[in-house]
């Protein structure tokens, strides 16, 4: 017996008055919030849902998110956290593919209906599950008094099935244990110093792992107090870090990358840094130039980890005890196997580049419903990550780049991230994507898009002569093309798949 929403208990217990939860104008106290959570898991109760049973949650990071979450979770219930943004072709593969029995979706604006986009996927899928707006939470957690038990769940019983494209375009549900998630939220009381009451600026959506579970339940199995930003934008963002006095800080290193050109003297991260005392990066590579500005301009040293949706996700960050390496991802946490591997899935020694691959107890139990996917990222117990990355003498470990983004030029090997690097040490550039584009002879040809940092122009000619003097030959781009934005992810990634 053991269910992840015991992080919202215990805590609701410990610290039943403290806020829980601030967006805009409305606090909500963790006494509250499980009570709510209560009565929630009391209603789907009431409608027939089951344990075991796949609920969608489509909802951007509002106070409805931890209440139907934790709801869902203490009836037993397998949460499917789904991005607002996917289209109802995408929504309704998705309620087919997880066999959803309901789906709770925020209402959305003119812009993003998001409720009627959910109503009309739920109709065409199969099974058509059950719509319930979040708008009517209300009414529906009205009659209940919020007082049952939360199902028993097994630690090894599914808690949430998070949809990832992987690497072959076809979105799959990680399917994630109780026991994966509720050790990996509980990695911060190993990883940091203990703080009495921790405020938390939640800017990473609440529907990525990296939200979900660094973020969210982390924090909330914490005691702290979590700022809810619907939208990421830097000045906001900003704004909030010095109005609640934030201590705790995570993002993507795209978001770091924004506070650096809304606010390139650096007054208002000053001003933040004042009370942040952990700032940390994850879901993609951090250019060691964006460490290093934000290091100089307000002396706080940005940490990495590294995870994916199918290991619950953090598998590494930078030891506290030890001066941050800033080009790599720290060091394996506890109970985590991490290894690197040849194309023959046997050891190589540190220094040697390969395949990253990982095992221990936070791997997901699954692909849902694809054994062969499983069978094909989980070989001899070791999950494969499709990431290339390396360790150093003293087991510290950099990702090198994705396999998929692997650029081949005329034979050679050519790792984006490493010329996305050097083009970021220019001081006009505040954000780069290096791709490769098909080329007749050599293969693939390297080509940078590249963003300039507020207030500066870029000189093609004399960025790509910066380039070929710091990289080889064969690896400096031969076209640089300047664009005011790069297509991203709705969690803050660049998308390299939508430029030309
Ligand atoms: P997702 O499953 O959406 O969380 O994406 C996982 C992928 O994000 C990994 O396979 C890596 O390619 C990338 N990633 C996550 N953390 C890092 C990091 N610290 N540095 C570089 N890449 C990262």
């Amino acid at each position: 017996m053991l269910n992840l929403s015991v992080l919202l208990e215990s805590t609701a217990r410990a610290h039943p008055d403290r806020t829980a939860v601030v967006s805009g104008e409305q606090t909500i106290s963790y006494a509250e919030l499980d009570r709510k959570a209560r009565q929630l898991a009391e209603a789907v109760r009431a409608r027939g849902v089951r344990p075991g049973d796949r609920v969608a949650l489509i909802c951007p990071n509002l106070p409805e998110f931890p209440v139907v979450y934790f709801g869902l979770l203490k009836a037993g219930a397998v949460v499917v956290p789904l991005n607002p943004l996917l289209k109802e072709r995408e929504l309704e593969f998705i309620f087919g593919d997880s066999g959803a029995v309901a789906v709770f979706a925020w209402e959305g604006s003119e812009q993003l209906p998001v409720l009627d986009t959910a109503r009309r996927a739920a109709a065409a899928a199969p099974g058509t599950p059950e719509v319930i707006a979040l708008g009517e939470l209300a009414d529906l957690l009205a009659p209940h008094p919020g007082t049952a038990a939360t199902e028993p769940t097994g630690a090894e019983d599914p808690a949430v099935i998070i949809y990832t494209s992987g690497t072959t375009g076809t979105p799959k549900g990680a399917t994630l244990s109780h026991v994966s998630l509720l050790l990996n939220a509980r990695m911060k009381e190993l990883l940091i110093p203990k703080h009495d009451h921790d405020v938390v600026l939640v800017a990473l959506p609440l529907y990525h792992i990296f939200g979900q579970t660094s973020v969210l339940n982390g924090n909330i199995h914490g005691g702290a107090t979590l700022v809810l930003l619907p939208r990421f934008d830097p000045g906001t963002a900003l704004d909030l870090l010095i109005e609640h006095r934030v201590t705790l800080f995570s993002g993507v290193p795209s978001m770091f990358q924004a506070f650096l050109q809304v606010d390139p003297d650096g007054v208002r991260l000053r001003k933040a840094a004042e009370t942040v005392r952990l700032i940390t990066s994850g879901g993609a590579p951090l250019p060691v130039a964006v460490f290093e500005r934000f290091d100089r301009l307000c002396g706080l040293q940005i940490r990495q980890g590294y995870g994916l949706s199918e290991t619950s996700p953090t598998v590494t960050f930078c030891p506290w005890d030890e001066p941050i390496r800033p080009a790599s991802v720290g060091k394996p946490v506890w109970g985590v196997d991490i290894q690197v591997f040849d194309h023959q899935d046997q050891p190589v020694p540190a220094g040697t580049v390969g395949e990253i691959v990982i095992r221990g107890h936070c791997l997901m139990l699954g692909y849902f419903n694809r054994p062969e996917a499983t069978a094909e990222a989980i070989r001899d117990g070791w999950f494969h990550t499709g990431d290339l990355g390396r360790f150093d003498e003293d087991g510290w470990l950099y990702v090198v780049d994705r396999l998929k983004d692997l650029i081949l030029r005329g034979g050679y090997n050519v790792y984006p991230a490493e010329v996305e690097q050097v083009l970021l040490q220019h001081p006009s550039v505040a954000m780069t994507a290096v791709v490769g584009q098909p080329h007749e002879r050599l293969g693939q040809e390297v080509v940078a898009y590249v963003v300039p940092r507020t207030g500066h122009e870029v000189d093609v000619e004399e960025l790509s002569a910066f380039a070929r003097e710091r990289l080889a030959e064969y690896k400096y781009p031969r076209r640089i093309i300047v664009q005011d934005e790069l297509p991203m992810t709705s969690t803050g990634k660049i998308l390299k798949r939508a430029l030309p």
